[in-house]
């Protein structure tokens, strides 16, 4: 398993996001500022922010976020809801991200909805972000558990509407590094748009699992730093992007010596402490010596 030389595979990172819904954790608007600074220095290209419908703090957060001079592409986090988007666009948001549920399980039973009823917001979403001149991706929940069809058929309306890419999701955190393979071998050449991998870590496979969707032909991945998020969290950007870099020879664009300094602020901001044996930037980790 070794990914073809030359590819280019982006992070999307959802520190401010995903991330600040783990528990006990909140940034303040000044915190998130610091953080998507240094994100962008470290060469992250899509920072996910935020989701403005969330309230003013939220706003206020994202406004300052998209007036800093970023190079990075700062996405606002929205459900297929008219508000959400209305919200992201008072902030002046030129990217969103668009999410709905795929599975049935969320659909049927979750939401009390159809795959039709999903199908037709996504479709009205996408059209009224594009009506603002927004760039969109899109975003499918619990795709781990969807039927394969489904999220394709989701990713073919996605991609006819002029979204730019699609998020799968395994939003409960249940696959295998080889069920992976399996379903990204299979979903690859059947998925018009490029395909992000959004990994949750509850068997402590988040990064594992990112890795094989990636080497299977995805084309971007979700991170977080120190792999904070709900449960317990995401991807972690230092392992993501460590792995890829020194693994398997691929260039993310991102300074591998950045993870330091953006774990401590991280773990600053959140009154947390970086576990000693964790990947990277633990205090045990080997490549300390090279810093
Ligand atoms: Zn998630």
């Amino acid at each position: 398993m070794v990914m073809k030389h030359g590819r280019t595979i982006r992070i999307v990172d959802t520190t401010l996001r995903d991330g600040e819904q783990s528990p006990g954790i909140v940034f303040s608007a000044q915190d998130k500022l610091m953080i998507a600074t240094a994100l962008d220095q470290a060469g992250v290209a899509f920072i996910e922010a935020g989701m403005p419908i969330m309230g003013a703090e939220e706003q206020e957060a994202m406004k300052l976020i998209l007036s800093a001079p970023l190079s990075a592409k700062v996405i606002a986090w929205n459900r297929a809801v008219k508000e959400d988007i209305l919200a992201s666009v008072a902030c002046g948001c030129s990217f969103v991200h668009i999410s709905v549920p795929v599975s049935d399980l969320h659909i049927q039973q979750k939401i009390k909805k159809s795959r039709e009823w999903v199908i037709e917001k996504l479709k009205t979403s996408i059209g009224l972000a594009r009506s603002f001149g927004c760039t969109v991706t899109v975003g499918a929940e619990d795709a781990s558990r969807a039927d394969m069809d489904f999220f394709l058929q989701v990713a073919n309306v996605a991609a006819q509407m002029g979204a730019i890419h699609i998020r799968y999701a395994d939003t409960v955190g249940c696959l295998t590094p080889f069920a992976v393979h399996d379903i990204f071998q299979k979903l690859i050449p059947r998925c018009p748009l490029p395909i992000e991998v959004h990994m949750h870590n509850d068997f402590g496979l988040a990064s594992a699992n990112t890795l094989v969707a990636l080497d299977a032909g995805a084309a971007l991945s979700s991170t977080t730093i120190s792999g904070i998020g709900e449960r317990v969290g995401n991807a972690g950007l230092e392992e993501v992007v460590t792995a890829l870099h020194f693994l398997y020879g691929i260039d993310t664009g991102i300074n591998v010596r950045a993870f330091k300094n953006l774990s401590e602020m991280v773990m600053q901001f959140s009154n947390r402490s970086i576990y000693p044996y964790k990947p990277v930037i633990g205090s045990t980790f080997l490549g300390n010596r090279l810093r």
